[in-house]
């Protein structure tokens, strides 16, 4: 039998890690959300508990627009601070840290930079891609999500999420990606 000595310390800051701390005023997570398509500014939530936090979201993004896109969008990014809070609990993960050099870097003046990520939800047996597109002072200009009702190939639905970003860039016209 294996087993894995979690340390009680979030990986990323050392605060005592906690469901919410994780999710929402971590100084990394605080940094996904703000620069996320929901601009939410995580650190200033009211509630304590998860759910609360959640449904607080969700009355927030429905006075903003009312697009249940933005909703999915959040539990993208939840789903995807769990997977990479997972991923460094691991004995051999190296912290990938903000100030790290492998932080986002801009795209040249005047020009647009396209991220595209996948995920798989297993327990619903779906997979997600989202497209994000910022410009070269890191404001996100557009994005999209989606949904794939079926869990596919980890390289297929890679190759979606990229097919998705040329999409979006063609559609909108971007020219300079
Ligand atoms: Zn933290």
């Amino acid at each position: 039998m294996v087993v894995f000595l979690i340390s009680p310390e979030c990986k990323f800051c050392g605060h005592q890690e906690t469901l919410q701390h994780l999710f929402f005023p971590c100084h990394r997570s605080a940094a996904l959300w703000v620069h996320s398509p929901v601009r939410l500014r995580s650190t200033m939530l009211r509630n304590s508990k998860i759910l609360d936090c959640w449904s607080e979201i969700c009355d927030q993004l429905k006075l903003w627009n009312g697009d249940s896109n933005y909703i999915q969008m959040t539990a993208f990014i939840l789903w995807h601070i769990w997977e990479s809070r997972n991923l460094c609990v691991q004995p051999d993960a190296q912290v990938d840290n903000l100030s790290s050099p492998m932080l986002w870097r801009p795209p040249p003046s005047n020009g647009l930079k396209t991220n595209f990520d996948a995920a798989a939800d297993t327990s619903n047996c779906r997979d997600a891609t989202a497209v994000v597109v910022r410009d070269d002072h890191g404001r996100v200009v557009d994005w999209s999500c989606k949904i794939w009702p079926h869990i596919l190939d980890p390289h297929l639905v890679e190759s979606l999420a990229c097919l998705q970003a040329v999409d979006l860039a063609k559609i909108r016209g971007f020219s300079s990606v």
